[in-house]
């Protein structure tokens, strides 16, 4: 039996065109890494408003795409992901997509077209494939504005006479706390028989629940970490959805995503001081002291310097961070936030910077070339998320020589290996409980490892920048998915 050799992505976010989080990475960095394995991988998303579409190649035929009582017109457009042998293709409708963001308006309100949106893609994906007359072995959905497909492959695709009846469906989930949760009166939007809202399908307490119905119709399950899977599973880690997570327990997969390790690279990286590597880190004291200056802190290489980039979230632990502060800093240490989020938090670092002399500084705001700033001159960095399905700067700072203190959770405790002064072995420092104390107490020994073991913070450093975080064997693991989706959607597992 042939191996899957065609994908499609359908997936609200795909990095450069749409980029919220980590999701608009992965569903550009993952077909780019399949296209390279010999898969024939496409994408598709909605045009959103903030998407120009003059160079892009303009479909002739426009694509129908029913929902509930009506049937809705799209362009098609088509386009190329960067540097990749993957085609991209908008499905453009002023009236639903012709707005900046991805998800809800500025200030976190969800359009009251929410689920038109959602079932637009879904269906649409489905419709553009046999529009295209290419049929993908596998459509692989990302989230919950695309976790209708499996659900409409599996009402409306299923008859032999479908040309999608083979193609199975594999759901990505990249945060279980977005459901995609609206009133069960929106339902009629989808064009679903009525039966499918029930709570082993799409309704969740009463409520229509999106992810939740791909949970239960994809053929295949993934995450983006294994400890993410199973902690997903659980009571506390659930969401609301761990009974439906045990129920598709033997379907659900956890794979660490991949960083850029192009874009990532002490050895190439345009944005830093000094380029450096793990044989040659006189480079990395180089970008500490620029970082120093440029922050207006004390410049001392014997101390310690701390690093956050972060959403200012609860997710994150930065109001634990903000507790902590002050035990914090009551070792010599510096400290540098870069952060975005909840205005109380930002508040109380930005007052703590203005007061905060030569040893705290927090800029507000997204920076990209900061951000590589801090991975590359701080010596920590602090990341103690309450829940993280896989995140991306605990691994950005391993392989800059930049030790995570991590909270031990998720995709954290998958790729940070916990410092053991015994055997010298580790490239963090993990904690457990989300408290200040904690927090204060294991970034407390983090300092000390820095500042009494020298040789043994060298090790680790250099350890943790010869780790292997690339796309290569990811895209592996996830083609081994498509393979068994394939054979189960075929009857033959
Ligand atoms: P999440 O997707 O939950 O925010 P991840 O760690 O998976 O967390 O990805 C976050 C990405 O966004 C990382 O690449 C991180 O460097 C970047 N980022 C977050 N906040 C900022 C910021 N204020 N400035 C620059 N980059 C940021």
């Amino acid at each position: 039996m042939a191996k899957p050799r065609s994908v499609l992505f359908v997936t609200p976010e795909c990095a450069p065109f749409a980029h919220v989080g980590g999701l608009g990475d992965v569903a550009a960095a993952l077909p780019a890494a399949l296209a390279r394995e010999g898969v024939d991988a496409r994408i598709v998303l909605p045009r959103y408003g903030s998407i120009p579409t003059t160079a892009m190649k303009r479909h002739r035929e426009p694509l129908g795409i029913p929902l509930g009582g009506r049937e809705a017109w799209s362009a098609v457009f088509e386009s190329k992901l960067p540097g990749a042998d993957v085609p991209v293709y908008f499905l453009d409708h002023m009236a639903l997509f012709g707005r900046d963001y991805v998800y809800a308006a500025p200030g976190g309100v969800f359009p009251r077209d929410a689920v038109t949106r959602a079932a637009f893609l879904s269906r649409g994906a489905l419709q553009l494939s046999k529009h295209l007359g290419w049929i993908p072995d596998v459509v692989h959905v990302h989230d919950w504005p695309a976790a209708l497909a499996p659900v409409y492959l599996n009402a409306l695709e299923s008859d032999s006479a479908s040309p999608l009846a083979r193609t199975a469906s594999v759901l990505t989930i990249h945060n279980l706390a977005h459901q995609g949760i609206f009133a069960p009166e929106s339902f009629r939007e989808t064009g679903l028989s009525p039966d499918l809202l029930r709570e082993d399908g799409l309704a969740h307490r009463g409520r229509l629940d999106l992810l939740q119905g791909g949970l239960y119709g994809a053929t295949m399950l993934t995450t983006v970490s294994p400890r993410y899977a199973s902690e997903i599973r659980t009571f506390e880690g659930g969401e609301g959805l761990d009974h439906v997570l045990r129920f598709r327990g033997a379907d659900l997969v956890g794979i660490l995503n991949g960083i850029d390790d192009r874009a990532w690279n002490p050895a190439t990286d345009p944005f830093i001081a000094a380029r450096y590597d793990a044989r040659a880190l006189a480079g990395k004291a180089a970008c500490k002291t620029a970082l120093q200056r440029e922050m207006r802190l004390a410049q001392r290489t014997d101390v310690p310097l701390v690093g956050i980039v972060t959403r200012l979230t609860a997710q994150k632990g930065s109001d634990v961070v903000a507790r902590a502060l002050d035990r914090i800093l009551a070792e010599d240490v510096q400290m540098v936030v870069l952060g975005s989020g909840e205005v109380d938090l930002e508040e109380f670092f930005r007052v703590r910077s203005l007061l905060g002399g030569d040893r705290f500084r927090m800029v507000r705001g997204y920076d990209e070339a900061l951000s590589h700033r801090i991975e590359a001159g701080a010596d920590l960095f602090l990341m103690p998320s309450r829940f993280e399905p896989c995140g991306l700067n605990q691994m950005y700072s391993q392989r800059y020589g930049t030790l995570p203190v991590v909270r031990a959770t998720g995709g954290l405790d998958d790729t940070v290996e916990q410092c053991d002064e015994r055997t010298g072995e580790g490239t963090g420092f993990k904690l457990w409980d989300l408290t200040p104390d904690s927090l204060a107490a294991t970034v407390a020994w983090a300092v000390r490892v820095y500042r009494d073991e020298p040789a043994l913070f060298r090790a680790m450093q250099r350890r943790a920048m010869q780790k292997e975080f690339g796309w290569e064997k990811a895209a592996q693991r996830y083609a081994e998915v498509y393979d068994w989706a394939a054979l189960r959607k075929r009857g033959s597992r």
